[in-house]
């Protein structure tokens, strides 16, 4: 069961993993932007956004998002060192590497579900590429335009990965890397030797399930079933824990890489 991260034995042990060669990845809705009705209005607070940017000049920061990447990018307002989109399919520059099979299927998908939900009001289908989400927060009748969404899906060839949200379904190939693997190949890729990773969403336990010695996981928003270590009560406490980790590795930086633990 995960601690609340704002007490003192909590945040001594968490610190002893803010160093200069942890990757410090974050999940986008619900952890560093909070969740809006109008999920194309969501918004990075500016505060935020100052806060991410001074942390990228002290360490290496990625986004890891159910987005797409360009959205993404036009949401945070500024480029971390990696944007990951579609929950861990979607990386940077591969035009070449894109998973087009991956983005045909979802496509294919689409055309279905469109027709299947036509007449279901307040269902938005959101195409990614690589994956599909599927917003019901506008329905007047959440449950039963989730138990439409759900048969919907049910009859897509091949049967998807569906991952739920808050208010939303992703509906993902069996195939897509998922995001705990992508943030292992974001720490090979930016060279660093431990990450810890920010979630509020099922979608994040991927990473907080891996159970690695050296990736420590915070859930956005107390719950007792997440594999995650620590956890914040709400959202705009992020904002607390970034300041807190800038701090640190200001100090840090102040008096040389001996700080860093092991
Ligand atoms: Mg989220």
């Amino acid at each position: 069961m995960p601690s609340y991260l704002f007490q003192f034995k909590e945040l001594a042990a968490f610190t002893r993993h803010v160093a200069p060669d942890t990757l410090f990845a974050f999940d986008l809705d619900g952890t560093l932007a909070p969740i809006v009705n109008d999920f194309g209005a969501a918004k990075v607070a500016k505060p935020v956004r100052n806060a991410l940017q001074r942390l990228m000049g002290l360490a290496k920061v990625a986004v890891i998002t159910g987005r797409s990447r360009q959205d993404a990018i036009g949401m945070l307002g500024f480029q971390p060192h990696l944007v990951i989109g579609n929950h861990g399919a979607e990386w940077p520059g591969q035009s070449g590497t894109r998973r087009w099979e991956l983005v045909q299927l979802c496509l294919k998908w689409r055309d279905r579900l469109h027709t299947a939900l036509f007449y279901e009001p307040g269902v938005e289908i959101e195409f990614k590429g690589e994956s599909l989400s599927l917003h019901y927060r506008k329905s007047e009748d959440p449950q039963l335009a989730l138990a439409m969404i759900n048969a919907a899906i049910g009859d897509l060839e091949p049967p998807p990965r569906i991952i739920g949200g808050k208010c939303v379904v992703n509906v993902l190939p069996m195939q897509a890397c998922g995001k705990g693997e992508a943030l292992a190949a974001a720490m090979d890729e930016l060279g660093c030797s431990r990450a810890i990773y920010f979630g509020d969403d099922e979608t994040d336990e991927d990473v907080f399930r891996m159970a690695r010695g050296d990736i420590f996981g915070v859930h956005v928003g107390r719950n007792d079933q997440s594999a995650a270590t620590y956890y914040l009560n709400q959202q705009s406490e992020i904002l607390e824990l970034l300041n807190s980790i800038v701090g640190v590795l200001e100090s840090c930086c102040e008096s040389g890489p001996e700080c860093a633990d092991g």
